[in-house]
């Protein structure tokens, strides 16, 4: 078929660039991979056996377009116990097929062509795609290295323009693991507040807090009025491929949402919706367990790259870690493809997640510690090796 049918905006794309070294590495043999940017830890059971007892009971058909109502119901009650936010089941909570619907709804919702929306980076390759193919120009601002990849005020308002509609923030972050304190948050909200912008504010990884519990942005004063929380299971419970997210925030965002949802995609799956429902109503333990073996993880991966001579911050959340690697000499694309090649690892260059990336690699901790460890020693095998 010619090209000439594709539409421009969309072949402008460049695919994603974790995308080249999961097909390297499914080639290879004896990879151990910490790539992945998902759970290593199957749904609970419990979660499971709900949803298969939805289906028992009949609950095939489509749910409101909006998603169960219970469901709703149960997220806003979360959001308020957690964050101290009130939004109202019926019109501000909106279920969606991952918290990646979420998000590209969001952008949907609210630009007009040539809006700028402002992309906090190194972030979730995701973001600067959906605003481009919502007519939107993303427009990244890199966090840096020397702040623990904490993006700071000043930073946001130097990007802003009369163009500016929203900013996209994400903490706790990936790929940096960085979660932004609640102080941290007011200071942005002022910039935010001032030029009057919509903050996206991707929690996914509230729950995978280690320290201290994660804020959301929407709690500081002003916010709720100008912030879509984006959230979903896949993360906390494990639920990556049964693609349930959620949004919540002002009601006309949250309405025009759920209009392009209508015709776009009805509804969220029934039987995943069912299983969100227990998950929410008595996933707790499960969380509290799967976030300790994370926690454990952290803190070996983050003590045995320091110890190799790869500088890496503890990072206060999700499940990854973002170790510089200049101290090599190498590119993170030449790092990470040298590594595959000699000692088996796969993890990701920066260079993917945003320009501020480049120098770091990601390495994700969501698997064994046996793996981890054999993980650790390749790596460190291949850093004495090659650094300079
Ligand atoms: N946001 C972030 C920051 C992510 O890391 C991911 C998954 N990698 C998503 C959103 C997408 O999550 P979901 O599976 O709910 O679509």
């Amino acid at each position: 078929m010619s090209p000439s049918y594709l539409a421009k905006h969309v072949e402008e794309l460049k695919p994603s660039g974790i995308r080249k070294f999961f097909d390297l590495a499914s080639k290879m043999e004896n990879v151990i991979s910490l790539g992945v940017g998902e759970p290593d830890f199957v749904t609970p059971w419990n979660v499971i056996e709900a949803s298969y007892h939805s289906l028992e009971q009949g609950y095939t058909a489509y749910t409101a377009n909006a998603g169960l109502l219970e469901l709703r119901e149960e997220i806003s009650e979360y959001l308020s116990e957690t964050f101290s936010l009130t939004f109202n089941p019926e019109n501000q909570v909106l279920v969606t097929v991952g918290a990646s619907q979420a998000i590209d709804l969001a952008l949907r919702a609210i630009i007009e062509q040539g809006d700028e929306v402002i992309v906090v980076e190194p972030c979730f390759v995701s973001y600067s795609p959906a605003v481009s193919l919502a007519g939107g120009v993303p427009v990244p601002v890199s966090a840096k290295a020397e702040n623990e990849f904490k993006i700071l005020p000043e930073q946001v308002e130097a990007a802003i323009t009369s163009r500016t509609k929203a900013i996209v923030l994400c903490s706790p972050n990936n790929p940096t693991g960085t979660v932004l304190s609640k102080e941290e948050l007011a200071a942005i909200s002022e910039v935010v507040k001032k030029h009057d912008l919509i903050v996206l504010s991707d929690e996914i990884y509230a729950e995978l807090s280690y320290d201290e519990m994660a804020t959301s942005i929407a709690a500081v004063e002003g916010m709720i009025e100008r912030t879509v929380v984006i959230s979903g299971f896949s993360k906390s419970f494990a639920m990556t491929g049964w693609r349930l997210g959620y949004a919540a925030g002002p009601k006309e965002i949250m309405e025009a949402m759920t209009k392009i949802h209508q015709y776009t995609m009805m509804c969220a799956p029934t039987m995943a919706q069912h299983g969100a429902l227990e998950a929410l109503r008595n996933g707790n333990d499960s969380v509290r367990d799967m976030k300790t073996s994370y926690k454990q993880r952290r803190n070996f991966v983050v003590k045995a790259l320091n110890e190799m001579g790869l500088s890496c911050h503890l990072p206060g959340g999700a499940f990854y870690v973002f170790p510089s690697i200049k101290e090599t000499g190498y590119s993170s694309e030449e790092f990470a493809q040298k590594l595959l090649e000699e000692e088996r690892v796969a993890v990701v260059p920066g260079h993917v997640f945003g320009d501020s990336g480049e120098g770091n690699i990601r390495c994700s901790y969501a698997t064994s510690i046996k793996q981890l460890d054999e993980a650790m020693k390749r790596m460190n095998r291949f850093v004495q090796k090659h650094c300079k």
